[in-house]
């Protein structure tokens, strides 16, 4: 039967969420607060550059084409990939970089070049992140969270000890040199937690990163939300920016709408893509289904310091992707998840898009992104942020030999106050909530209310986790649960 549906929010989960539903038949609405869809992969444009304002990293592309496939549609009739080629650089310091090359071939031989044996070590490594993968995709993130059994198959009984040993720990094993460890343990960073804190078995992120590529759509990660956006609109989705929803009415224990600017509006269904602590502020206490004593007791991903910055000249020694773990990593790890403070030596990441689309910049200049992980809940000051701003460029002009200071033109900050005023983040986290053992699966917040009829959650703080494949996962899953709901 069709019902009414006011989805809250434009991020990815939401609008794959919207896709879904009205697919089934559904009369479906997104409110979003800003002005702008995309949630925290907006883009904004400034002074002839373009930023993206969140991801950048397209890996899993196998995730967005099998959502495309959904509506009997491909990838490639919304937007455009390139392979990066390399796909990122590391740099550990003054001259001494590693670049990672675009297949398994390639990066095997520049680790041999750097520990002896580790190129079979790291075939080895991959083949078991690639078996976990296959596991992950075809048997475990699809599923709605909402019973332990859905963790036991007979592929994944067989992986159980993985769920009690560590990413790091198995790395350091069979690797020695602390540049490659590095490298290795970079991929679960965007699961939200220390590698240490991480299972064994989302090792499955190497084998997203080394099997299969790093991916750039081709005017930049907006491509993806437009292209969603045009999928959601060909499929009736009505979407309304400048729309903070205020309030769920909730009658009876049961939603029956939302108020935007005072003014109500009736709905059968409400699913919040809004961040989930934020969705429950939204609604009396006695319907909440989690404390603030429960979201205090979490381990949330990482806030951050952004800035976007234009260049009145081309930067040189650089890739499109660039890590500056040039600084002592598990110091920066604990200064976020140990004992939150500013980290005196912050590792830094930092984008160039317009390496790759020659449209993200005037022609001669150059877009910059960089990103410093910070704890959640941070103070947050402009002097701190410009005192940031200074160490990392500073370390950047060291490192790669050159002079920048002087050709910065445009230059945004964002952080852990703009994170909490843009999108209600709890604590201003950057990515929702991390993929710990205990915050993983069924132990995540739930994707149906527990206490309220006909309301549902989706995002990175539900099922499956953090990132732009999960958060299209979620859409999909809570379309799924939603639709089981009403047959029965
Ligand atoms: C700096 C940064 C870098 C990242 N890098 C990567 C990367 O390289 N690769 C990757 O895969 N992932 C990356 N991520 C993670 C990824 O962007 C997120 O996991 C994903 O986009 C989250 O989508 P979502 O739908 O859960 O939430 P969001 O995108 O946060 O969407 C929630 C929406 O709800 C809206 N909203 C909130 N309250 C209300 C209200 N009351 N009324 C109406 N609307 C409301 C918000 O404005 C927002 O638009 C990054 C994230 C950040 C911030």
């Amino acid at each position: 039967m069709k019902k009414t549906i006011s989805i809250i929010g434009s991020g990815f989960s939401a609008l794959a969420a919207s896709c879904y539903l009205a697919q089934q038949g559904h009369e479906v609405t997104i409110y979003e607060k800003n002005d702008s869809i995309g949630g925290r992969a907006r883009q904004f444009k400034s002074n002839g550059f373009t930023f993206d304002m969140g991801p950048s990293w397209y890996w899993m592309p196998d995730v967005f084409e099998r959502f495309f496939n959904d509506f009997d549609k491909k990838q490639s009739e919304y937007y455009e990939l390139i392979k990066l080629n390399p796909a990122y650089r590391v740099y550990f310091g003054i001259d001494d970089f590693i670049s990672i090359h675009d297949n398994l071939e390639a990066i095997k031989s520049t680790f041999e070049n750097i520990e002896k044996g580790s190129g079979q070590k790291l075939q080895s490594f991959i083949n078991s992140a690639k078996s976990n993968y296959d596991i992950a995709i075809k048997d475990l993130v699809y599923r709605p969270g909402v019973s332990a059994l859905e963790l036991i198959t007979s592929k994944t009984i067989l992986k159980l000890n993985q769920f009690l040993s560590n990413v790091s720990s198995d790395i350091r094993k069979e690797f020695k040199d602390e540049r490659l460890i590095q490298i290795l343990e970079f991929p679960v960073l965007f699961l939200g937690a220390k590698p240490s804190k991480t299972p064994s078995f989302y090792n499955f992120m190497n084998y997203a990163d080394f099997g299969l590529g790093t991916w750039h759509p081709k005017t930049g990660m907006f491509d993806v939300v437009r292209g969603i956006e045009k999928l959601a609109l060909e499929l009736g989705v009505t979407i309304k920016t400048n729309s903070p929803v205020e309030k769920i009415i909730i009658e009876d224990q049961t939603a029956t709408g939302i108020i935007i600017d005072g003014k109500k509006i009736k709905s059968d269904i409400i699913l919040s893509g809004a961040d989930y602590h934020h969705t429950e502020t939204l609604l009396e206490k006695q319907h909440r289904s989690y404390s603030e004593t429960y979201w205090e007791s979490r381990v949330f991903a990482p806030s951050s310091l952004l800035f976007f910055v234009g260049f009145d000249k081309k930067i040189e020694n650089i890739t499109h992707h660039a890590l500056f773990f040039d600084v002592d990593f598990n110091q920066h790890a604990a200064d976020i998840y140990d004992n939150p403070k500013w980290p005196d030596a912050p590792l830094f990441y930092a984008n160039f898009p317009s390496k790759t689309d020659e449209t993200a910049a005037p022609e001669g200049m150059e877009t910059g992104f960089f990103l410093i992980p910070l704890a959640p809940g941070i103070n947050d000051s402009q002097l701190l942020r410009e005192e940031y701003f200074a160490k990392i460029i500073n370390r950047f002009e060291q490192i790669t030999q050159q002079k920048i200071k002087n050709n910065i033109i445009f230059k945004r900050s964002f952080c852990k106050n703009d994170f909490v005023t843009d999108y209600h983040a709890y604590k201003g986290n950057a990515y929702g909530m991390a993929n710990t053992l205990l915050q993983t699966a069924f132990l995540r917040p739930k994707l149906k209310s527990k206490k309220v009829r006909n309301l549902y959650f989706t995002g990175q703080l539900t099922v499956p986790g953090p990132g732009v494949p999960p958060a299209l996962i979620s859409g999909k899953l809570v379309a799924e649960l939603i639709q089981k709901s009403l047959r029965s």
